[in-house]
């Protein structure tokens, strides 16, 4: 099989490295991929997997170099591309491609489509209210004594939410968004929820129209410091499984919301093929949803492409073609750790260029991985090109070694102004 991957960052390099262990691929290309997607090999027949000048939202050049390079199976990574109907595209010229089309994409481009979606078939989550209007807003924000999570309706590259806990705050947050576009025309509507409180989980589900295979638990770390401190990130890091929920209690949450949220969409005609990601709130009233993602989360899928035992190419075919109540996903019993290494002053600015040094002691270690986000190469070195650069993953027989392990590694990897954090999975011992 000819296989096309889409994106370049840290989830598209796990990606590539697990489709490259299956016996079904002999090539495979990456659009537009980084240095360490360049160095990966087929299993198959050890060729190395291209990397080709395309950016993930360029559809058109997309299409046409799978249409020449006669590719079998496209891989979608990150949302944009999603959102603006790559999957439509393809299908609409006879080509596979795996991932949610258009409409089912929705669910993370509108927070608005899925607040209502989500009220319509008896999805568990918050009180809330959609408008465009400030006025209309305010009034809802103070029913709620202020105590809101406002969010711009849009893709807002993960930053579309500001939590507020009075009225004033609440007021001045509807104001910037809607008013002062704070979050350009994805904030043109906004999503007033409750504050909730409670224990935040993460699940994951393949899904292939009919059914949904939920991974196990897993946990990220947004902020950028240690102890939950400083600014919001795209994932500074992640670990897989977490003590916080048992396994029948991620079974029971998995039915409290996949089983309505499949039936709402055969009701809606929402063919919903590719990985749904809820964002959940364990409140004191069990599991409520906070958000949905279209994708795999970055670096989630690094802990969890780590444990994962199936061909992920038949995983894949089975979600496209709707065969995934005959597959079964099987895990390793052992625990992934993933360090993000970051440059410097991420999420903020941050320079870009730093020669990374120590790539293959870390890589050498057993059970150890390094996965490659913002990177570059040059003739002879590999350069930082991103804020998040590396996704540093061990694992091990359980999470403690696996942290250790991880650890060791990062201590091998070296450029100007790394940053990370030390604490990934440490309140989980
Ligand atoms: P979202 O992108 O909707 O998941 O929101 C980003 C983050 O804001 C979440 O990971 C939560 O930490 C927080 N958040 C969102 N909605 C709520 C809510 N209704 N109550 C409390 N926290 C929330």
């Amino acid at each position: 099989m000819r296989l096309l991957v889409i994106g370049s960052g840290g989830r598209e390099h796990a990606l590539v490295w697990k489709l490259a262990q299956s016996p079904h691929v002999t090539r495979m290309w990456c659009a537009p991929g980084n240095a360490g997607i360049a160095e990966e090999r087929l299993a198959k027949n050890q060729s190395l997997v291209e990397c080709v000048k395309i950016g993930a939202e360029d559809l058109p050049k997309l299409l046409a170099f799978a249409e020449e390079k006669q590719v079998d199976l496209t891989v979608v990574g990150p949302d944009n591309p999603l959102a603006l109907g790559i999957v439509d595209l393809f299908q609409k010229n006879r080509l596979r491609i795996w991932g949610p089309n258009q409409k089912a994409a929705q669910f993370e481009a509108s927070k608005a489509f899925s607040q209502v979606f989500m009220q319509r078939h008896g999805i568990p989550t918050a009180r809330a209210g959609i408008f465009s209007d400030v006025r209309q807003g305010r009034e809802f924000a103070s029913r709620l004594n202020g105590l809101c999570a406002i969010k711009a309706d849009g893709l807002a590259l993960g930053k579309g939410v500001l939590i507020t806990e009075t009225i004033l705050d609440a007021e001045a947050a509807i104001q910037e968004i809607l008013d002062g576009r704070k979050f350009g025309e994805a904030g043109s509507k906004i999503v007033i929820q409750e504050l909730l409180e409670g224990a935040e989980v993460s699940l994951h589900a393949l899904c292939d129209g009919k059914t949904a295979r939920l991974f196990p638990t897993s946990q990220d770390h947004k902020r950028s410091h240690d102890g939950d401190q400083g600014l919001n990130t795209g994932g500074m890091g992640a670990f897989s499984p977490t003590p916080f929920m048992t396994d029948a209690q991620v079974a029971d949450t998995g039915r409290k919301i996949l089983e309505p949220f499949l039936r709402g969409c055969a009701a809606e005609g929402i063919d919903y093929r590719g990985i749904l990601y809820p964002g959940i709130m364990l409140t004191k009233d069990g599991p409520k949803v906070l958000e949905f993602n279209a994708r795999f989360g970055d670096p989630e899928t690094q802990v969890y492409l780590t444990r994962l035992e199936n061909d992920l190419v038949e995983l894949f075919d089975s979600s496209v073609n709707g065969t995934l109540d005959k597959v079964d996903l099987k895990w390793s019993a052992m625990a992934s750790v993933c360090v993000v290494m970051a440059s410097g002053g991420y999420p903020g600015n941050y320079a870009k260029g730093k020669v990374i040094a120590g790539l293959d002691a870390a890589n050498a270690l057993p059970h150890t991985k390094v996965f490659h986000a913002g990177t570059a190469r040059t003739a002879e070195q590999i350069l930082t090109s991103g804020g998040r650069v590396l996704g540093v993953t061990s694992w091990a027989k359980d999470l403690r070694s696996a942290r250790d392990a991880v650890y060791a590694a990062v201590e091998k990897i070296h450029f100007d102004g790394a940053h990370f954090r030390r604490d990934i999975a440490a309140k989980a011992l």
